[in-house]
C-alpha cells in the first residue's frame, strides 16, 4: 500500500520527488512507498503528472529534488540494464516499426539480461515462451505484430515486459483502446501476475470502476501533488473524487459483494428536451446508471417507490429526479402508492429495472400493471433472473409473467432499452460499459450477454 511513512520491506520508495520540464514543475513533493504484492492505480484527471510519475520512476526522467529507491538502491545511480532487470514499463503507445513477429517482440525483453552482441540462448527462449504462455499469447508467435487486435498487442507487449523477469510492472493506462472485454481480460492478467507472482504493480488508470475493482490502492494525483494516498477504499471517495475532478459522484459498497463501485454524476451540457417522460420501477442502484443516461438525453424522469437511503433515491435527490419515497426499511403506504400511480399516469413509459423483489415493494409491480391498463409502454428489464432476486416465494416472478401476458415488453439489458428510446451511440457505449460494472455486482457471472440490440430484446420471463 502506499504509505508516506516506515520503509520497511518497502520495494519501491519515491521520496520527496519534485520534476521538470524545462522551467515548469510538473510533479511536486511526491512521496509513497509500494510493497511486495502491491497493485496500485495512479489516478488523476489528464495533465495531473501521471505519466511523468511513471517516467521518473522508470529512470526516464531524473527528479530535480527527491530519490526513488528501489530495494534501497538509488536508480539514478543504477545503470539502465540493472534498473530494467528489475522494473519492466508497459507505456500507453507502442509504435513498431518493423514488422516483428510477436516472439520477437517477446524476445526484446531479454535484452536486459545480454551483453552486447550475445545472442538470445535456449534459457532466454524458454522465458519468452513461459512469458507468453502466461499471457495466453503463445499460439500468435509467428504472427506479425501489426497485424494483430490492439488486445492481442496489448497482451504481447506485457509479455514483453515479463520477460524481462521484473519484480516491478509499471503501466500506463493499459486498458485505453480496448473494449469493455478486452480491458476485463487485462486487468485479469495483471491481477493473476501480481497475485501469483507477487510483482508489484503500479498502473496508470482511468477509470475508477477498473481501479476500485482491481487495485489494492490507489494514488490521486492533482496539478503534480499527491491529493491522497492509500487503500483504494480511502482513496476513492466521494469528497476526492469532487475535489479532484469537479464531479459529483456516489461511492457505494455493494452489501452482497463488498466491492466499491463509484458512479459519476453530472449534469447535461447544455440541455437536452425531449419532452417525454420515463418512470422509473428500480431500487439498490438498479435504476442509478438509467436515471444518469435518460437525464442527460432529456427525458423527464421519475421513480418510485423508493425507500429513502436507498442507492437510487440518492441518485434521483442528485439529479433532481421526482421520486415517490418512503420511510427506510418500511413497506410501500398506501399514500405513497397512490402517488406513484400519479407519476406513472403522466409517463410516456414505464420501466421496471432488475430490482430485488421483497413482500414490501411488490406493490409496485401493481403500479406498473396500472400503466398497461392505462396502454403506457412499459419495459420489463431482465439483465438478473427473476429467480436471484425474488425474495417472495415466487410471487414476484409470477407478476412479472402476468405484465408479459397484458403486453409489457421484456428487454435483456438496458442498452437493449436505451436503444429502443432512441438513446444516442455514445451513451449507449456507456450504459454497455457500465453495465458490467454497477449492476454487475448483482448480476451472476454466466449472463453476459454480448449480443446485438435485435438479440437484446426478448419476449419472456428468463427462466
Ligand atoms: P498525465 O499523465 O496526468 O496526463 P503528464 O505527466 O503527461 O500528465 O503531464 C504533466 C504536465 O507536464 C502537463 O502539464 C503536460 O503538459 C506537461 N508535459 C508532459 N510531457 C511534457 C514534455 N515532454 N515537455 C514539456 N511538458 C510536458
Amino acid at each position: 500500500m502506499p504509505s508516506n511513512g516506515g520503509r520497511d520491506m518497502a520495494i519501491l520508495n519515491v521520496d520527496g520527488v519534485d520534476c521538470y520540464y524545462g522551467a515548469v514543475k510538473v510533479l511536486e513533493n511526491v512521496r509513497f512507498s509500494v510493497k511486495e504484492r502491491d497493485f496500485v492505480g495512479v489516478l488523476g484527471p489528464n495533465g495531473s503528472g501521471k505519466t511523468t510519475l511513471l517516467r521518473s520512476i522508470s529512470r526516464a526522467l531524473k527528479p530535480h529534488r527527491g530519490v526513488i529507491l528501489l530495494n534501497d538502491l538509488d536508480i539514478y545511480t543504477l545503470r539502465s540494464v540493472e534498473v530494467a532487470r528489475q522494473m519492466a514499463v508497459v507505456p500507453q503507445e507502442t509504435t513498431i516499426g518493423f514488422n516483428f513477429t510477436a516472439l520477437d517482440i517477446v524476445l526484446m525483453g531479454r535484452n536486459p539480461h545480454l551483453s552486447r552482441f550475445q545472442a538470445e540462448s535456449e534459457k532466454d527462449l524458454a522465458i519468452a515462451r513461459s512469458a507468453m504462455e502466461r499471457t495466453s499469447t503463445w499460439h500468435l508467435a509467428e504472427r506479425p505484430v501489426n497485424e494483430l487486435s490492439g488486445g492481442e498487442r496489448q497482451r504481447i507487449i506485457i509479455a514483453r515486459a515479463l520477460a524481462q523477469e521484473p519484480k516491478v510492472l509499471l503501466l500506463d493506462e493499459p486498458t485505453v483502446h480496448l473494449d469493455i472485454n478486452n480491458q476485463l481480460e487485462i486487468m485479469d492478467l495483471l491481477r493473476e501476475l501480481q497475485s501469483r507472482e507477487g510483482l508489484i504493480i503500479l498502473a496508470v488508470l482511468h477509470d475508477f470502476n477498473l481501479a476500485a475493482r482491481y487495485c489494492d490502492s490507489a494514488i490521486l494525483l492533482k496539478d503534480g501533488k499527491i491529493v491522497s494516498a492509500g487503500s483504494v477504499d480511502a482513496v476513492l471517495t466521494s469528497e476526492n473524487i469532487k475535489n479532484v475532478f469537479q464531479v459529483e459522484a456516489i461511492v457505494k459498497r455493494h452489501p452482497l459483494t463488498n466491492s466499491l463501485y463509484i458512479i459519476p454524476i453530472s449534469t447535461p451540457k447544455p440541455p437536452l428536451s425531449r419532452n417525454l417522460s420515463v418512470h422509473l420501477i428500480c431500487g439498490a442502484g438498479t435504476g442509478t446508471t438509467l436515471m444518469k443516461i435518460l437525464v442527460d438525453e432529456g427525458y423527464n424522469v421519475t421513480a418510485g417507490v423508493l425507500n429513502v437511503l436507498d442507492t437510487d433515491y440518492e441518485t434521483a435527490q442528485l439529479l433532481k429526479i421526482p421520486v415517490a419515497s418512503d420511510a427506510p426499511f418500511s413497506p410501500i403506504t398506501e399514500e405513497t402508492h397512490r402517488a406513484n400511480l400519479e407519476m406513472v399516469s403522466r409517463a410516456s413509459a414505464v420501466v421496471v429495472t432488475a430490482v430485488p423483489f421483497a413482500h414490501g415493494n411488490l406493490r409496485n409491480l401493481e403500479a406498473a400493471t396500472e400503466a398497461l391498463k392505462r396502454g403506457i409502454p412499459t419495459f420489463v428489464i431482465e439483465d438478473i433472473p427473476v429467480e436471484r432476486r425474488d425474495y417472495t416465494r415466487g410471487e414476484a416472478k409470477k407478476r412479472l409473467m402476468e405484465l408479459k401476458g397484458k403486453g409489457a415488453t421484456f428487454v435483456r439489458n438496458q442498452h437493449a432499452l436505451l436503444a429502443i428510446l432512441n438513446v444516442s451511440e455514445d451513451k449507449l457505449k456507456m450504459a454497455r460499459a457500465l453495465r458490467t460494472e454497477i449492476p454487475g455486482h448483482l448480476r451472476p457471472e454466466t449472463n453476459s450477454h454480448e449480443g446485438g440490440v435485435a438479440n437484446d430484446i426478448e419476449s419472456h420471463v428468463g427462466g
